[in-house]
């Protein structure tokens, strides 16, 4: 059988970026089709040029003439969709944008990864996996005590971002229900580690406190997300790349579900440590409290015991350490700063 690949959607975004590090270097074959947004980490992909198991198409999901070219020039086994609009605060105040991108062209793209997948033999439709990543946020928001989420736990998005997920979701499910697509669904907590756009959370928070500007927090900074590290979310998803049930949906958590402003603190004091500031006072001055979020939910977590038994998969780094090195790097490849 000719050369195998993965078709990576949306490769050049945080989690997408972390992910094919981790897989070229396990010698995967990787065409990473990516429309290059404001969220791309388009320089970091540089150092992929060099490796002949690497292939970029600059270009949108739902662009036929482009996936016709990859379909018909490669062997494409798996494909990973990573390719969405992300930030909850731009759908807010964009919402149409993310319906458009998440729901409408994410299934011209289903249709036509069916089409190709149509006209495979059977030893490569046997072989063949679509893996649709989604969020946790499709659950809606919990109380503080309440139980985490499975996966048969109803939808109840409350935001434009995490309804045009769950739209996408539902959507990928019927295309494996009607159409026998082999469709995975896994729903993740938050990701945190390198690559990460600065309007998210930790990025933002070391970006504004290096620039000495206000860390803007929500509300009362109460509010709960279940977080993981990168690097365990990309082994999770290339393990049902390989051995998840075609029809099945899959949590990933982290286990480890911390408030906002608990994180933001913590990292302002490693920030303290690392690159004290001049005058000796703490970053922690630089936080402020701001409006809440529109529709903010309160609290995310969910129970991932069904990848833990059929797939033996477990987060494996800590957050202590993780936190750390994340801080690190940031402090590093973003600003420039020698630190302590
Ligand atoms: P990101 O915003 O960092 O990157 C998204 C990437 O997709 C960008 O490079 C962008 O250019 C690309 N893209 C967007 N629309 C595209 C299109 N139409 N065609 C081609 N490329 C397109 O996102 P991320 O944080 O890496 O998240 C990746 C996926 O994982 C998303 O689907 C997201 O919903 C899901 N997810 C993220 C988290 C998290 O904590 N970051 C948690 C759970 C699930």
């Amino acid at each position: 059988m000719s050369k195998q690949y993965y078709l990576i959607t949306g490769g050049c975004g945080f989690i997408g970026t972390n992910f094919i590090e981790i897989a070229l270097k396990k010698k995967i074959n990787i065409i990473n089709l990516d429309k290059l947004t404001y969220a791309s980490n388009y320089d970091f992909h540089k150092k992929f040029y060099k490796n002949k198991n690497y292939k970029f198409y600059k270009g949108d999901y739902s662009n036929y003439k482009i996936l016709k070219k990859i379909f018909l020039n490669f062997n494409i086994t798996k494909i990973l969709n990573f390719a969405a609009e992300t930030h909850v605060d731009n759908s807010i105040y964009g919402p149409i944008k993310f319906i458009k991108n998440n729901v409408l062209n994410f299934s011209f793209f289903l249709q036509f990864s069916l089409s190709y997948f149509n006209r495979l033999n059977e030893k490569k439709k046997k072989l063949f996996k679509f893996v649709h990543v989604s969020t946790d946020e499709v659950y809606g928001s919990l109380k503080k005590k309440e139980k985490s989420f499975n996966e048969k736990c109803k939808f109840y998005p409350n935001s434009p971002y995490s309804a045009s997920k769950a739209a996408s979701d539902g959507i990928a499910r019927a295309w494996n229900k009607t159409y026998g697509l082999p469709v995975i669904i896994t729903n993740c907590s938050n990701n945190y580690g390198i690559y990460q756009n600065k309007e998210k959370l930790i990025p933002k928070t070391i970006h504004q406190a290096l620039h000495n500007k206000n860390i803007p927090v929500y509300g009362n900074g109460k509010n709960i997300r279940d977080w993981l590290h990168v690097s365990d979310h990309c082994n999770a998803l290339l393990l049902i790349l390989e051995k998840g049930k075609s029809g099945e949906t899959y949590n990933i958590g982290g286990g480890n579900e911390i408030e906002n402003i608990k994180i933001v603190k913590l990292i302002c004091s490693y920030l303290d440590k690392k690159v004290p500031l001049k005058d000796g006072t703490s970053y922690l001055k630089f936080i402020k409290f701001v409006k809440d979020r529109l529709g903010h939910d309160f609290r995310y977590s969910v129970n991932f015991s069904k990848l833990k038994e059929k797939l033996d998969w477990e987060p494996k780094v800590k957050f202590s350490e993780g936190i750390q090195e994340t801080v690190d790097w940031y402090i590093k490849n973003t600003f420039n700063i020698k630190s302590k």
